[in-house]
């Protein structure tokens, strides 16, 4: 590709929910076409794309009808087989490419290119099988997790373990290559969400701090709060690893910071993350925005917030005792909603969320978690 990718060219995404739904919405208010590309039909993205693609992701002819279809791929989800992502990468640019996609789809990977490029993590083993478990207890020491090495969020696929009598039950609930990881007692939970061009640039939204529910991402305040020099270094390290992976587009960097005030990577998303939703209405360009222009080989937006702001997650768990109540939610001002049009709301699946901006951190998180309560449900 030799200049930029202008309005009226068209977008591939890989993947076809939320966050591709997120980025198509984007894009189309910005004049490009959008193909998406996933085993679903109907979907949260496809709904709102020109084009949706139902296929396996092992699908490869389908795969390359699509590419030929469109300017640019990029991705909303990173489990994709590496042979669909080579034989797309032939027909059209994929950002970020394979290197960012190989390295983060698996964790065992991804732990060993942090720790060789000489980034934080915590201690960690191979545990290729059984036998393995028990050394690597022996060396990680406990409490510890034992976490599955291929695909695997939102805390799916890994179980704590206290002590070598949990051991047995812990592999046996894995049944795969996994990896053992040092238990951290931290602080808080941190991501950095950023972007980098396609000339090398890099811009980003700060730290913000995330907690989680039953290993799903509940609430996300921006900023972070956290000390000037601990920030700096979270952006720092983010910076690093963007460029070794020479990502293109937007990802998303998760750390511990540890009751000890290190920081330590948790994991790395090659694409917008859900930390990053706030910056729709909360900063000057949002996350989807930016990975539609650093994708295109366009100028990165500016990344400044106005003010602080907030992003709680609405799970399918409030549905539970019927539709929740959008009016009053709405009745907390300065509260924005967004749901993702999927149908069916299951215990534990992302349905949408409410981001808040205030005057102070604490006040948007407050306005956030209150609309959210008023809603009802679980
Ligand atoms: P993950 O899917 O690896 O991002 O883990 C999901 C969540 O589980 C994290 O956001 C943490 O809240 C928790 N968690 C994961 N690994 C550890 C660990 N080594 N020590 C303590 N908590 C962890």
């Amino acid at each position: 590709m030799s200049g930029p990718l202008l309005p009226g060219a068209t977008i591939g995404v890989l993947g076809s929910g939320q966050l591709g739904r997120m980025l198509a919405l984007v894009a189309r208010r910005m004049g490009y076409g959008v193909h998406v590309f996933s085993p679903e039909r109907d979907s949260p993205a496809g709904r709102i794309a020109n084009r949706e693609w139902s296929a396996p992701y092992e699908d490869l002819d389908a795969a390359r009808r699509f590419a030929r279809g469109v300017d640019v791929v990029t991705l909303e989800f990173e489990n994709i087989p590496a042979g669909t992502v080579e034989e797309i990468s032939a027909l059209a640019p994929v950002r970020p490419g394979l290197r960012a996609l190989q390295t983060t789809q698996n964790r065992l990977r991804e732990k060993e290119f942090l720790r060789e490029a000489g980034f934080p993590v915590a201690p960690f083993r191979a545990v290729p099988d059984r036998a393995s478990l028990d050394a690597a207890m022996g060396e990680v020491g406990v409490p510890a997790v034992l976490k599955t090495a291929g695909f695997g969020y939102d805390g799916k696929g890994q179980t704590r373990i206290s002590g070598p009598e949990d051991a047995g039950a812990a592999w046996e609930s894995l049944g795969g290559e996994a990896v053992l990881e040092a238990w951290v007692v931290f602080e808080m939970e941190l991501s950095v969400v950023a972007a980098r061009g396609t000339s090398g640039l890099f811009a980003h939204y700060g730290a913000v701090r995330n907690t989680h529910d039953r290993h799903i991402l509940d609430l996300t305040v921006a900023p972070a709060g956290v000390p000037p020099e601990v920030e700096e270094e979270a952006v720092e390290i983010a910076a690093g690893i963007f460029e070794e992976l020479g990502i293109v587009g937007t990802a998303c960097v998760e750390f511990f910071l540890t009751t000890g005030g290190d920081l330590l990577v948790n994991e790395i998303a090659p694409r917008p993350h859900n930390s990053g939703h706030w910056t729709i209405e909360g900063a000057a360009t949002s996350q989807f925005e930016q990975q539609l222009r650093a994708v295109c080989g366009l100028p990165l937006g500016g990344t400044h917030r106005p003010e602080p702001a907030a992003m709680a997650n609405l799970i399918g768990d409030l549905w539970k005792s019927g539709e929740p109540d959008w009016t009053a939610a709405l009745s907390v001002p300065g509260v924005s909603l967004h749901l993702y049009g999927k149908k069916e709301p299951r215990l534990g699946r992302k349905m949408g969320h409410l981001t808040a901006r205030a005057s102070t951190p604490e006040e948007a998180a407050r306005k956030a978690v209150e609309a959210r309560e008023s809603l009802g449900g679980a």
